[in-house]
């Protein structure tokens, strides 16, 4: 099927892509590589008379250190620049990492990371990933900027924190201290991820674990009782060791996760490959 004739616009400033919004209000959609948008208007599961091309504008591409050290990613990176990213590969090899394996390369070149977040489709692997790291994500729309953490961006399937009229202009991340190291493991037999989870350990005093499975349900979710075990922890303990710890907390949480029998596996299936999966990214994560 092709998609019903729009309106293209290329704005080359947010505030110009700002105003093309409010001019045309629900009729409009933003576009960013268009490998949720287009295949959805070719569908005809949604409908535009105007799409509002967001690749013009600069500022939103690529990725920059802030003056605070604060990494910055533009909404328009693809998964690919991100992979490829110096500063990325430097300061967040877990999630390079991840990125390398976002879908397929003809996905990774033309994805962009706002695009999978504003898209909301519950089997992707970023969102995950970004909450463990305790990312925050800059909204821009016609009353200015605001922020708000990955944690709360996500609402449930196909829905987010963000408002119709903002654009979502950066992914940003605190440095990470020299004792924190992260990984992501996922696991699924469709092209999209059946469970993700993502493990952030840092033996800084406090010792933190920030565990967080993903795609399993409508938005990522804490493992809060296994985080919570981490904590008390000897800093003296091998890998095996804390997984000896954290196994019954994780899989308590697990439990706990609202999943559904579908496509990508039954419920009790994906709770018990949190387990699988939180185990192996937590053991890549520890010396
Ligand atoms: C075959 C296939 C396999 C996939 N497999 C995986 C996988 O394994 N793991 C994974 O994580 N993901 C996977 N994905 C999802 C992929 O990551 C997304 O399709 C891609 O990142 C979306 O980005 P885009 O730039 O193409 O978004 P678009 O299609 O351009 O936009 C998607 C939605 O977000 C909105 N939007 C986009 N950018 C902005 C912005 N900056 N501000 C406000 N709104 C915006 C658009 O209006 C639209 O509603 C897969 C996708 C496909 C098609």
């Amino acid at each position: 099927m092709r998609a019903k004739k729009f309106f293209l616009h290329r704005p080359g400033s947010l505030e110009e892509a700002i105003a093309l919004k409010k001019q045309y209000g629900d009729a409009a959609a933003f576009h960013a590589g268009g490998t949720e948008l287009l295949v959805a208007l070719k569908a005809h599961v949604l409908r535009y008379e105007h799409v509002i091309d967001l690749k013009q504008i600069d500022e939103l591409k690529g990725v920059r250190l802030r003056s605070d050290g604060t990494i910055a990613i533009g909404s328009l990176t693809t998964h690919d620049k991100i992979a490829n990213d110096p500063i990325v590969r430097e300061s967040l090899p877990g999630y390079a990492e991840l990125s390398e394996h976002v879908a397929n390369i003809r996905v990774r070149i033309a994805g962009t990371l706002g695009g999978v977040l504003c898209f909301a489709e519950p089997h992707a692997d970023a969102p995950t990933m970004l909450c463990a790291l305790d990312a925050w994500l800059v909204l821009a729309g016609p009353d200015g900027q605001r922020e708000v953490m990955s944690r709360d961006f996500h609402l449930g399937e196909f829905a987010t924190a963000r408002q119709e009229d903002e654009i979502l202009a950066s992914i940003d991340i605190a440095p990470q201290s020299s004792g924190t190291r992260s990984a992501y493991r996922a696991f699924g037999h469709t092209e999209r991820p059946a469970v993700g989870v993502a493990a952030v350990w840092s033996i800084d005093n406090p010792q933190r674990l920030s565990l967080w499975a993903g795609a399993i349900s409508a938005r990522p979710t804490r493992l809060g009782r296994a985080e919570q075990v981490a904590a008390g922890l000897s800093p003296d303990l091998c890998a095996d060791e804390i997984w000896n710890h954290l196994r019954l907390a994780v899989a308590e949480d697990a439990e706990d996760i609202d999943a559904h029998d579908d496509l990508h596996g039954g419920a009790d299936y994906k709770r018990h490959l949190v387990s699988v999966l939180a185990e192996r990214a937590l053991k890549a994560c520890l010396p």
